[in-house]
């Protein structure tokens, strides 16, 4: 019998016995509620349009009759069951359209289906009352909706122009696609509409789609029928929207249009403008009464709503029905706006503007343009999908993204798309770059909620991955590391470093961060290493710098050569004659930075990087290093070589510098303090704060602080002038964390380094994490990038520990987190927790910053 089917026998009896069976009647839901005032509508159950309705009823708003299905009967008539069709049209009347209540609108849902119950019976009503091109159009927009939702056929075959004849085609068309006709009864098209949205919203893209919103796997969705309002008829017919202030400044103008017969969004050749215009007719003038009456209702949806919202209406043969209404989309500077304006105006509180506007939305106000006056060489071209403008060297994959920011290097990732692998090497670049790509895809979505400057579908430039080649729009080709500016607010790709300006920060966002300031209580300070940076520090109001990073100051082409000199001293004597050099520099340096920050505390660490980061690497660079100091090539090789370290992070660096060639130490306390007489002789007096890196031993803080002791001892005689400064730790290794109550006996301050502490807590090198971080946390063996988010689990505990014997140590030591975490605002969220004093980021980070701690200080207020 090898390959013989066998036959499965089916005994005539149990046939019999099968057809015999009555098949159970489908069970039938009658969940669902009208909306009235006070019937139980609740977002989670019958989601956010159907709340929303209701609040519009409540506000006695002319919303046409709406039955609202909960989540659960929309779940079950996914799963087959049926739904009371005709009980539902009994309340709402037979000619309906439904649309989707999800949870949160954000997530979506399927189209709206409209002017279910159009059949032949009504559409000949329709055509005596309304006229055969109404009747036409009402009929055959459903047949389409109809056809391709429900019946799922290809929507390009049903047209929804009205012409002549298009009813009767579609209407045989899809006789001929279904092999019936097309259904008449209300009831049946009501239930099908029902069940197909249903069935829609579990679909896997639909899923997938709402998921990257931050919807559940289980998002519940409620759908919506309501009574049909015409847009089509005799006299002031058609539909609209409208909204009281501007979606991309929030500030107050009525925008929106009037589509005089017309349906939904559908076009017209009737668009009126809203409000009086010189291009031409405006609802305001052509019906005055119902545009007074929208304004009425926008104020009362205002007022009582308390928030901004655009309505959708329709005007029925001149009498006015509002049919929906939602939040009036947004930028995030129109979202701040608003928010102050509802507080300002006494509709919500102040505390509900700042919860209102999520922290990291402001990052999108805060960044640089380019100065539109300036030259700009263009190379290529796309879509404009995150403002602001960035700087930076070419990178073409997320690793060396990462690589780059290790270094404190700008980059631009350019990517033909990116993908979800992509997303640390976005955290880590300065902007973004697509070759291809649409406003909603990755590159675009992610870039916005980051606030990082983007532009995708460049289709113009043409990239090389392997090559790590990008061709511009002219042929000219560019490498990687090659610098180049994209202006995320046009789409242009520019050539070089284009001259910027800084952002221009309204008074709404000043206003809300000063609210923010009045309840936050964590201190925020920026890490600032240069004028510049402590002006922005300043413009986004930071509470002092938390963090000057001085290394940054001896990179300048006439102070490298000077550190060189420094670094290749043979006795002790000549280094200090090379560090005298530095000494007026680096005292112009903190003179500037006192002078910037006006009073307000400047904390300064003192030199921390191997002294092998300021030599040359290549023969090329060796050559003229000997050529400069006068000095052997042989010499200045051999010397480069004896420098170079197996582990140069865990070597010779930071405080150990400090205690070996202490005339490091020496030259910057001097230029401290003499900046410190100076800026107390000019009137802003300044208490200094001096800060020790890379600290793991009490014993290292002992001998600093007894120098710089001396060094102040010195600077006060010879200036004849009187200070105060103080002196802290930087604790960064998990030594200092856990002898943290012995340093602090000789440190005012102790100040968490946590990019430093991460790395040695995981024994993870900062450098060189980017090239599998991506694959660690796609298989979630970390949660997240622990350079990004503060592990709270193992380096917080770190964190813990320091601070608490810390305080032992010193009860009123002043704790803080300078590390990149102190702008996350989960890491702020534990940093006030543990009861830090402040947290320093980068200064395009500090709006975040405050405003986040102003969200984490409300949310923990007891509710009365
Ligand atoms: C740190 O280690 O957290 C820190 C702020 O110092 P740097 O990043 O300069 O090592
Ligand atoms: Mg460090």
């Amino acid at each position: 019998m090898r390959g013989a089917r066998k036959r499965i026998s089916c005994p005539e009896k149990d046939i019999a016995a099968l057809q015999k069976k009555p098949v159970p009647p489908r069970p039938v839901s009658t969940d669902f509620v009208e909306i009235a005032p006070a019937a139980a509508v609740a977002v989670a159950q019958h989601g956010w349009r159907a709340k929303c309705l209701q609040r519009l009823v409540r506000l006695d708003l002319p919303v046409p009759r709406t039955v609202a299905l909960p989540a659960g009967t929309v779940r079950a008539l996914a799963a087959g069951q049926a739904v009371d069709a005709a009980g539902i049209l009994a309340r709402t009347g037979a000619l309906v359209s439904v649309r989707p209540s999800p949870v949160n609108p954000e997530w979506g849902g399927p189209g709206s289906v409209l002017n279910v119950g159009m059949n032949a019976a009504r559409h000949a009503e329709i055509r005596k009352t309304h006229g055969a091109a109404a009747a036409d159009a009402l009929y055959l927009r459903f047949v389409h909706s109809y056809a391709t939702h429900v019946a799922r056929l290809d929507p390009d075959a049903f047209a929804l122009d009205p012409e002549p004849g298009a009813l009767g085609h579609a209407l045989t068309l899809y006789q001929e696609e279904t092999d019936e006709p097309f259904p008449q009864d209300p009831a049946r098209q009501l239930a099908e509409v029902l069940r197909s949205m249903a069935r829609a919203w579990e679909g896997t893209s639909a899923r997938l789609l709402r998921q990257a919103k931050g919807a559940p796997p289980d998002a519940a969705l409620g759908l919506l029928v309501q009574e049909m309002a015409f847009g089509i008829g005799p006299g002031l017919s058609g539909s609209g929207t409208i909204q009281f202030v501007d979606g991309v400044t929030g500030s107050p103008r009525i925008t929106g249009r009037f589509r005089g017969q017309a349906q939904g969004r559908a076009a017209s050749v009737e668009t009126l403008y809203l409000t009086r215009d010189p291009r031409g007719a405006s609802l305001e003038e052509a019906a005055p009464q119902i545009f007074a009456e929208l304004v009425a209702h926008g104020a009362a949806c205002r007022a009582r709503l308390r928030e901004e919202m655009q309505i959708e209406f329709v005007v029925e043969s001149g009498k006015l029905r509002v049919i929906d209404a939602l939040k009036v989309t947004r930028s995030a500077r129109a979202g701040v706006r608003i928010a102050v304006s509802l507080a300002q105006d006494g509709v919500i509180s102040r505390e509900d503007a700042i919860l209102r506007v999520e922290p990291r939305a402001l990052s999108e106000l805060l960044h640089y343009q380019v100065d539109p006056r300036a030259p700009r060489e263009r190379i290529g071209r796309g879509i404009a999908a995150s403002p602001g403008a960035a700087t930076g060297r070419i990178v073409f994959t997320a690793a060396a993204a990462q690589a780059a920011a290790a270094r404190d290097e700008p980059c631009i990732l350019v990517r033909r798309e990116t993908g979800p692998e992509d997303i640390r090497g976005m955290h880590a670049a300065h902007g973004v770059l697509t070759e291809r790509g649409g406003i909603t895809s990755h590159a675009a979505v992610i870039a916005r909620g980051l606030g990082l400057p983007c532009i995708v579908g460049a289709s113009g430039i043409v990239l090389d991955q392997r090559e790590r080649t990008l061709r511009a729009e002219d042929g000219r080709l560019l490498r990687e590391g090659d610098t180049i500016t994209i202006d995320g607010s046009n789409g242009e790709v520019l050539l070089g470093a284009a001259e910027m300006l800084a952002p221009a920060l309204d008074d709404g966002f000043r206003t809300l961060l000063r609210w923010a300031d009045n309840v936050r209580d964590i201190g925020v300070r920026a890490n600032a290493d240069t004028p510049d940076d402590a002006r922005t520090a300043r413009l986004f109001e930071a509470e002092g710098i938390g963090l000057c990073r001085t290394e940054h100051m001896f990179f300048d082409e006439d102070r490298l050569t000077v550190m060189r000199e420094m670094i290749f001293a043979d006795t002790s004597r000549d280094r200090r004659i090379a560090l005298e050099r530095l000494l007026p520099m680096q005292r112009a340096d903190f003179l500037a930075l006192f002078d910037i920050m006006a009073g307000q505390p400047v904390c300064i660490r003192l030199f921390d990087p191997p002294l092998h980061e300021f030599l040359p690497h290549d023969r090329e660079g060796m050559r003229e290093l000997a050529e400069a100091l006068d000095r052997p090539l042989s010499e200045v090789t051999r010397r480069v070589e004896a420098l170079s370290e197996f582990n140069p992070m865990l070597g010779m660096r930071g405080v150990r510098l400090g205690i070996t060639m202490p005339e490091i130490y020496d030259m910057q306390a001097r230029a401290i303090f003499e900046a410190t007489v100076e800026a107390g002789r000019r009137g802003a007096p300044v208490v200094p704060e001096i800060m020790i890196p890379l600290v793991s031993a009490s014993r290292e803080v002992e001998l600093v602080k007894t120098r710089i002791d001396a060094v102040a001892g010195a600077v006060r005689t010879e200036q004849k002038a009187q200070f105060a400064y103080r002196l802290g730790v930087m604790v960064e290794t998990p030594r200092a964390a856990l002898r943290a109550g012995e340093i602090a006996q000789h440190a005012a301050f102790l100040s968490f380094g946590t990019n430093d502490l991460t790395q040695m807590a995981y024994g993870l090198s900062r450098d060189d994490a980017g090239r599998f971080m991506g694959s660690y946390v796609m298989q979630q063996v970390y949660a997240e990038d622990p350079f990004h988010v503060l592990d709270v689990e193992g380096v917080g505990e770190l964190l813990l520990i320091g601070a608490g014997r810390g305080r032992e140590g010193r009860p009123d030591v002043t704790l803080s987190v300078c590390g990149e975490h102190g702008g996350n605002p989960e890491s702020i969220a534990f940093c006030r927790a543990a009861g830090f004093d402040y947290v320093s980021c980068s200064p395009f980070r500090v709006p975040v910053a405050r405003l986040a701690a102003a969200h984490f200080a409300l949310l923990d207020r007891p509710t009365s």
